[in-house]
């Protein structure tokens, strides 16, 4: 049985992250999507919230599992029995930064290999970053994420908005 992680902020999941998450599954026999806590990064949605939005999103797919960690990586990966830690690359500007991660991980634990897959090029612009502010201006998302994804959207910034004009 070949397990790998696919770890990420996921604020929030999009079409990109499950067009990746499709094609490790021609290449292994489980993957665990892992929701990172402890991001440096800012978020929108709270770990449970990403948590959850993965979890319906990927619903209908067998041998996905979705869970949260706080930690390292690859401590997280040899705890879940993975071999490998699944990442996507888009384009070269995030070869750099994923090529150290990479590099790092190895070196802490040896027999985890990285492997790295391409989405379909539609989606090689698609960013979480770019989804959230897509949506504070209201443009049509559907494209880019699922359903209960635009909703959840919707419906935070909405909160936003209406706690922003609160402090007003
Ligand atoms: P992180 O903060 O770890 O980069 P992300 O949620 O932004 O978390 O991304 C998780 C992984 O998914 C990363 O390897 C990232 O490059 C990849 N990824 C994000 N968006 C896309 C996309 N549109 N197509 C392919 N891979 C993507």
């Amino acid at each position: 049985m070949k397990i790998a992680t696919y770890p990420g902020t996921f604020d929030p999941v999009t079409n990109g992250h499950i067009d990746i998450i499709r094609r490790g599954m021609e290449i292994f026999d489980r993957i665990i999507v892992t929701v990172a806590r402890n991001t440096t990064k800012t978020t929108l949605f709270s770990p449970a919230e990403r948590l959850d939005l993965l979890r319906k999103s990927l619903s209908g797919m067998t041998n996905v599992e979705v869970v949260s960690f706080a930690g390292l990586v690859v401590e997280h990966a040899k705890s879940v029995g993975a071999v490998a830690v699944l990442r996507g690359l888009r384009a070269v500007s995030d070869f750099e930064y994923e090529f150290q991660m990479a590099l790092m991980n190895r070196k802490l634990a040896p027999e985890i290999n990285t492997v790295f897959l391409m989405p379909n090029e539609k989606y090689t612009y698609l960013n979480s970053s770019i989804i959230r502010s897509l949506s504070e201006f209201d443009a049509d998302i559907n494209d880019f994420v699922p359903k209960v994804v635009a909703d959840a959207l919707k419906k935070k910034i909405m909160k936003k908005q209406a706690t922003m004009k609160g402090k007003k």
